[in-house]
């Protein structure tokens, strides 16, 4: 059986504020970009912790990619699809493109697992910012996409991210686990029973 990790909406939001100073010192983001639906919570809680006085909050961006497919009411883990989905993307208009053009782009996803997503989106974002700076005459390399997530699962991973992300400080994750399933509270339907199993796991 697939051990279960209980992750409450407390603990997602110490998750954030302790990787908020990291954050605001290596990556300083112009921009968050939330992969939805597990992105968009902590992508809002984070914006709280590195929003700087006298500065406007940092926009939030949202895209919805998905990978996995539900099994069906049996079960409570799900299976790994094997190709990603766009469900929401960016408006390409050249006006919404060019505002990514030579920012800090922090993409914020809850979970990082066999990274295929994370994969799919670094690629597709570069890609289109690529276009969008050549359509322009800029320069797509002054873009930088940094990723944050809650979790990192620290097994192989299908997918890989740019060596220039991995290895200079701009891949941030909370915590890694192990291969556990991860139950996020915001998946919860009975939030204090999801409140209890994580307080229990905490004591222990
Ligand atoms: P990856 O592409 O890294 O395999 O998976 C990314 C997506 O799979 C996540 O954004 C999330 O939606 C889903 N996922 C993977 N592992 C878990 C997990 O342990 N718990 C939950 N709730 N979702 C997961």
């Amino acid at each position: 059986m697939v051990e279960k990790l209980y992750v409450s909406y407390n603990e997602v939001h110490k998750l954030c504020q302790a990787s908020a100073q990291r954050i605001l010192d290596d990556i300083k983001p112009n921009l968050m970009i939330a992969i939805g639906g597990g992105g968009y919570v902590p992508a809002r809680i984070l914006r709280s912790f590195i929003k700087r006085p006298g500065h406007p909050n940092i926009p939030i961006q949202a895209i919805g990619l998905s990978l996995y497919e539900q099994l069906g009411n049996d079960t409570e883990v799900e299976k790994p699809g094997t190709k990603v989905t766009r469900t929401q993307w960016l408006d390409l208009s050249s006006l919404e493109m060019a505002n990514l053009i030579g920012k800090n782009v922090l993409i914020v996803d809850e979970v990082d697992d066999t990274r295929t997503t994370l994969e799919y989106a670094v690629k597709e974002l570069q890609s289109d910012v690529a276009a969008a700076a050549k359509a322009l005459g800029r320069d797509a390399e002054d873009t930088k996409f940094s990723i944050f997530v809650l979790h990192n699962k620290d097994k192989p991973k299908k997918g890989s991210l740019p060596a220039d992300v991995i290895d200079g400080d701009r891949y941030i994750a909370a915590v890694t686990t192990g291969d556990v399933w991860i139950n996020y509270p915001w998946e919860a339907t009975d939030i204090d029973e999801h409140d209890r199993m994580a307080a229990k796991q905490a004591a222990k």
